[in-house]
């Protein structure tokens, strides 16, 4: 070592670094690549391009290493970048290991999980953003990925790739980055250039992308979530562009309320990190963050939030977006007038002043308030690694003092599969399932050999907490007659209402023996389908909503269906409406039933008085603004088989809808994006307007002639005014602080319950209502009321209601006459988000009843008032 002079010593130096924080002098720009900067004007980059350079780096630094997570809705292949120092990425399985060991907490004390906290790598999720509009993200991904593997000798990004692993997602969605970049491209230079994307960019749901955190429908959502739990990231951080304007960032913290179930340590971080993003704007020449506006922290369902229930420090931040890559100009005058002097604030420190906002501007301040993220990271690495086990330690702990101690779900259920379908939601989340082996006695009853047990000590139980408790949503005030505070999202989802499964949570302490009788579930299996008795007739119960899935199954299969008229027994006991299959072969009825997990009874002969139906020909309504409920709704309908065919404007406006149709669905939209649409001049000619008055005629004409017509929530408010159809809705014109009710979970009554279009479902269903009507019949009404508000008891049952005496009594769905047709309306979602599965029968029954199935309704007389 002696001999070495100074320059071998540097050289070796040099070498050392070189090994340290890997070769990368070959890393190539993005613009030798892309041929443009990330963040150039009138320039963006697609996932594809993203995809492309992220290989490149791949295949010359060795501080990256690509992963695949899965393919996309459109069937692209997801990858996305690991980076970090090259002697980390050669013992990546050792990180994730200590990290899912202190994420879980249990077999560590507080000596050894400090140890491996010691040990361990911050793992941090950062991304190109889920909203694909929100373009900046996506840009951000690949100049962030140039900036971490191309440094040399800058001590931060060293110290970050020493003390972290940054999983880099390109984007949460790549099918809407490819589809908005082209449609951008297109448009270029055109006077459409900043023209809206007529389409959903997720392919179902659009911008709802980020309101499946929990329920993981979408393929991206179960992608993002599996990885997740695969990798168990520290900090969940992506990236949005919808900042309260004049601010440039919108960063935690966040506005009250905050759910309680949230672990306390990563509250704070959330809040700690919040400002530390800030200052580091700020100390680069990046003014303008805001804290605490807009955004709350009730709804646990947004994918970049849900995490925060297993203990990630999960939050996004909102950067100023003009539109696409196009330049914007801003003046001090057109700030609201409160803004314009400038004036500083406790949350607001450095007010924006106006100028140019470019792509480029918001490229930077998310790759600055990124590279904050992963600086605290690695400076804090090992306080929040431990922190996250302390997180974990506390859960375990709280839940073997005090109740709900489990949450049993019992299998004798109205629909079963359902109960299994909320089971498998919990295992996605990486929720431990147990099955009693044995009767499980608890809360003075027992529950017998196969209930599903979730014990609560474990390291993630405050998400089942959080979704299957009650929600009250408080009622803030910003003073105490002023109206109170809304939320950002929905007050109230409680899963198994939704879901309409039961429930029961365990007040007293798990016993040991209890536990000893317990099996855990090592990977979800769906209830067994099969046949019980013999023949070759087979009856289904009504109840199921997989029952409708095995019908479109069977009329696939060539084999005939019909409904029960009368009462039937059914593998469910007694009921009205049962299904009754025939004309197929008893081996594809197994199959149907291994698929459906369903049970049928056989018998010999059909029962006497049977109505046959066939299968419905369904349309949905599908805007060229998107309608993301259409979306939903279109995802529900063919994950049931029913094949709906999307009609376009021009479809409905042609005419002739009941020689293809029998019914036709409006999803939740208003009256003004159905009737026009795009305006004029805002989309290219072909997108816009909506269905006008011809399109209204064409509909009018279907229903006289027979069709179905089912609209859901607001869409129902298009159906009364355009169709003319007596019926009001009492909620028209009401003031917010008269009533209100942003997506909370409401009883309602079922009005008469042999009535084959309420077929299968309980008396008193819980819906989903979100801003949405409410129903009283005018003069010359001819139909049903299918649904009503409780007269005389408050139907709130999750989340916040203002003043219910405005629906009680009120009707809640409704059946209506129209000609030889009739019209469904719906003043709740029925099939909320993919969530609400307890009210799917309302939209499949209605489908069956555009066959005739019961008598058109009696004139009901409107009362004086
Ligand atoms: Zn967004």
């Amino acid at each position: 070592m002696r001999a070495f002079t100074g320059q071998a010593f540097l050289i070796i130096g040099m070498i050392l670094l070189t090994a340290a924080f890997g070769s990368s002098q070959t890393a190539p720009t993005p613009e030798s690549v892309l041929g443009h900067k990330p963040g150039d004007d009138f320039y963006l980059a697609s996932y594809d391009d993203a995809r492309g350079y992220f290989r490149k780096i791949a295949e010359t630094s060795n501080r990256v290493k690509l992963i695949n997570v899965g393919k996309t809705t459109r069937g692209t292949d997801w990858e996305i970048a690991i980076i970090s120092a090259p002697e980390n990425l050669a013992n990546l399985d050792q990180y994730k290991e200590i990290s899912r060991r202190l994420a879980d907490g249990r077999g560590l004390n507080d000596q050894t999980a400090r140890a491996l906290a010691r040990e361990g790598k911050a793992i941090v999720h950062l991304d190109g953003g889920l909203h694909s509009t929100e373009v900046a993200g996506g840009q951000q991904a690949i100049s962030l990925a140039y900036r971490l593997v191309s440094s040399q000798g800058n001590a931060e990004i060293d110290a970050i790739l020493k003390n972290t692993i940054v999983m880099l997602w390109p984007t949460l969605n790549p099918d809407g980055q490819n589809e908005v970049t082209n449609w951008y491209r297109k448009n270029l230079g055109t006077r459409f250039e900043v023209s809206p994307l007529p389409d959903l960019y997720q392919e179902y749901v659009g911008h709802d992308n980020n309101r499946d955190g929990y329920m993981n429908n979408m393929l991206e959502s179960q992608a993002v979530t599996r990885t997740e739990l695969e990798w168990n990231p520290v900090i969940f951080y992506c990236q949005h562009q919808t900042a309260p304007f004049p601010a440039r960032i919108f960063i935690p913290p966040f506005v009250e309320p905050i759910s309680s179930n949230i672990h306390p340590l990563m509250a704070r971080w959330l809040n700690f990190i919040g400002a530390d993003i800030a200052a580091y704007l700020d100390a680069h020449g990046m003014p303008g963050a805001v804290h605490r506006v807009g955004y709350d922290n009730w709804y646990p369902g947004f994918l970049d939030f849900t995490h925060i229930f297993r203990n990630s420090i999960a939050f996004f931040t909102e950067t100023a977006l003009y539109r696409y890559a196009t330049p914007r100009f801003y003046t001090v005058d057109e700030f609201p007038a409160d803004q314009r002097d400038l004036r500083s604030g406790v949350f607001y420190s450095s007010p924006w002043k106006g100028g140019w906002w470019r792509l480029r501007d918001a490229v930077d301040y998310m790759e600055g308030a990124s590279m904050a993220v992963l600086d605290m990271a690695a400076k804090y690495r090992e306080e929040l690694l431990f922190n996250r086990y302390q997180a974990a330690r506390d859960n375990v702990e709280r839940f073997r003092r005090e109740p709900p101690y489990a949450y049993l779900i019992p299998r004798d259920q109205r629909d079963v599969p359902e109960a299994a379908t909320l089971v498998q939601k919990l295992m996605t989340n990486g929720i431990e399932v147990h099955e009693a082996m044995k009767v499980f006695a608890a809360n003075g009853r027992e529950y017998p050999a196969g209930t599903w047990v979730i014990l609560m000590d474990q390291p993630f139980s405050a998400l089942v907490k959080e979704l299957f408790e009650t929600q009250h949503y408080p009622e803030i005030r910003e003073s105490p007659n002023g109206s109170p505070i809304k939320p950002y999202d929905v007050s109230g989802w409680t899963l198994p209402m939704q879901m309409d499964v039961q429930t029961a949570a365990i007040l007293q302490p798990v016993t040991p023996a209890q536990r000893a009788a317990l099996r855990l579930l090592e990977k979800f299996t769906p209830p067994a389908g099969g046949v019980e008795g013999s023949g070759s007739v087979y009856i289904l119960s009504h109840q199921a909503n997989a029952a409708f899935k095995a019908m479109n199954q069977v009329f696939m299969a060539g084999g005939q269906v019909s409904f029960a008229s009368g009462e039937l027994e059914t593998p469910d006991g007694r009921q009205t409406g049962a299904i009754v299959i025939s004309g197929i072969d008893a081996a594809r009825v197994s199959r149907i039933l291994r698929d459906t997990s369903l049970v049928a009874k056989a018998a010999a002969a059909p029962p006497p008085k049977v109505a046959a139906v066939k299968k419905p020909r369904v349309g949905l309504y599908r805007a060229w603004n998107p309608i993301i409920d259409e979306g939903w709704t279109r995802w529900i309908l063919e994950q049931y088989e029913f094949a709906p065919v999307s009609l376009r404007n021009g479809d409905i406006q042609a005419g002739n809808l009941r020689s293809h149709f029998d019914a036709i669905i409006l999803s939740d939209a208003s009256s003004q994006q159905i009737r026009d649409g795009f305006g004029p001049g805002t989309v290219p000619g072909e997108f816009a307007g909506g269905l006008g008055s011809t399109g209204a005629s064409a509909l009018r004409e279907f229903v006289m002639d027979g069709g179905t017509l089912i609209a859901f929530n607001d869409a129902s408010l298009y159906a009364i005014q355009d169709l003319g159809l007596p019926v009001k809705n009492v909620l028209g014109g009401v003031k917010p602080e008269d009533f209100y009710c942003s997506g909370s979970l409401l009883r309602v009554e079922l009005q008469d319950t042999t009535h084959s279009a309420v077929a299968g479902l309980p008396h008193d269903p819980i819906v989903m209502f979100e801003r949405g009507p409410a129903f009283e019949t005018t003069e010359g009404f001819r139909g049903r009321i299918l649904a009503a508000y409780p007269k005389n008891q408050n139907p709130l049952m999750s989340g916040y209601l203002l003043h219910p005496d405005r629906i009680q009594g009120k009707a809640a769905a409704l059946e209506v006459q129209y000609g030889n047709g009739r019209v469904y309306l719906f003043g709740f979602r029925p099939q909320w988000r993919g969530q609400s599965h307890g009210t799917y029968k309302f939209i499949f029954n209605a489908l069956y009843e555009s066959q005739g199935l019961s008598k058109p309704g009696p004139v009901i007389p409107v009362p004086k008032s």
